[in-house]
């Protein structure tokens, strides 16, 4: 039997287009671009195309964007970089996040905290996850070396107010980092209009390569490299660039932002009509997540008095690749801390499951799940 992929915001497929203007990059053209000769040239010419290409639909300067090895490098970037160059210059010593941070971001303020003396605090959220500019502004300070808020949520799709967020950041001359990681696939990204600082992307979430990503930095903002070593991307990480990946992630990332988004048209409706069936047909079933402010691909649920590990492997069997927020560590159950911020009781978000579709989903794949789940959820509920 085929099995179903419903775990788009784990990683997506590589578009064929993709990787057909990557595989020159192996053997052709694979020349260091440090090096001064003809090979380095052609080398650092794609790298600085596909810089340009990027920094366009970006809406900022070529010269303000880092090419770093995944999302997760270009949050420790950003947070570490920041966080080290303002105490440096300001003596600021205050790191402002959300509760709702991806581990990229969370565990590497967590870290800050524990190993470096910074005073780490939670910004509050909503039930749907979000973060209210107001609270942002009472709580910023003068000695903040930085804010962190996540764009669009991995696990439960909501996307943050992130232009009037950076606004509240902006008036009180803080840095303001996001993460963009899972947005960049479906919603525009114009770092002006945004009114961030730093800006983090990983290629394989919008149908690039996975080992490749990107940090936007506005110029003027304090930052040191944190991988040291060679003055590759500005002296901002060493390292001799992975051309081809680089060039795949700018052709995924024309064809994800070019029109609008990459989005194929009926997602969102398609999602309307996948989370408007399991409410109705799953008893004590919740919709986790904003309800309108949410990713156009992304439905994620809570099944209370529901083992959602289990429920994720009986799925698999029955031929469908979808995804959980809790973690199972040592055969103990431990509900998401995503999950357990916007206040869901530990038997509700034991019972979580995301269901996340892409470009290559049909109708047909969302009505062979929806026969499926109830039942399912049913089996699970007994075991
Ligand atoms: C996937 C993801 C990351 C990590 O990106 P990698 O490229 O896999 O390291 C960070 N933040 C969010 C929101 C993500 O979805």
């Amino acid at each position: 039997m085929e099995k179903i992929y419903l775990d788009y915001a784990a990683t997506t497929p590589v578009d064929e287009r993709v990787l057909e203007a990557m595989l020159p990059f192996f053997g052709q053209t694979f020349g260091n671009p440090s090096s001064v000769h003809t090979f380095g040239q052609r080398a650092e010419a794609a790298v600085e195309t596909a810089r340009e290409r990027m920094a366009a639909l970006l809406n900022c300067q070529s010269k303000e964007l880092i090419f770093t090895s995944c999302g997760s490098e270009s949050d420790n970037l950003a947070l570490r970089g920041v966080a080290f160059a303002r105490r440096e210059k300001n003596g600021a010593n205050h790191i402002l996040i959300s509760p709702v941070e991806h581990h990229a971001v969370s565990v590497t303020a967590e870290q800050l905290a524990r190993l470096h003396g910074f005073e780490l605090e939670f910004l509050p959220v909503d039930e749907h996850g979000m973060v209210d500019p107001d609270d942002l502004a009472a709580r910023i300070r003068e000695d903040t070396a930085l804010v962190s808020v996540i764009f669009a949520n991995n696990e439960i799709g909501t996307i943050n107010a992130i232009a009037a967020l950076g606004a509240v950041c902006q008036a009180r001359g803080v840095p303001f980092h996001s993460d963009a990681v899972q947005a960049a696939a479906h919603l525009r990204l114009d770092v002006q209009a945004l009114n961030v600082d730093l800006l983090s992307l990983g290629a394989h979430k919008f149908y690039g390569p996975k080992g490749v990503g990107a940090l936007y930095v506005r110029s003027g903002t304090p930052i040191v490299p944190i991988q040291t070593g060679g003055g590759q991307e500005f002296g901002l990480r060493a390292g001799t660039s992975n051309v081809p990946y680089i060039v795949g992630m700018a052709q995924a990332f024309e064809l994800a932002q070019r029109d609008s988004n990459g989005d194929p048209a009926g997602l969102a409706a398609l999602r309307d009509h996948l989370i408007g069936c399991v409410l109705e047909t799953i008893p004590d079933a919740r919709l986790t997540g904003h309800p309108s402010r949410r990713l156009s691909n992304h439905a994620s649920f809570v099944f209370k008095g529901v083992d959602g590990n289990a429920l994720l492997t009986m799925l698999d069997v029955a031929g469908f690749a979808c995804s959980s927020g809790s973690a199972c560590k040592t055969g103990l159950p431990e509900p998401s801390e995503v999950l357990t911020a916007i206040g869901l009781p530990r038997e509700w978000a034991l019972g979580s499951l995301r269901v996340t579709l892409g470009r290559q989903t049909t109708a047909g794949e969302v009505e062979a799940f929806l026969n499926r789940l109830p039942e399912l959820v049913s089996r699970a509920r007994k075991a």
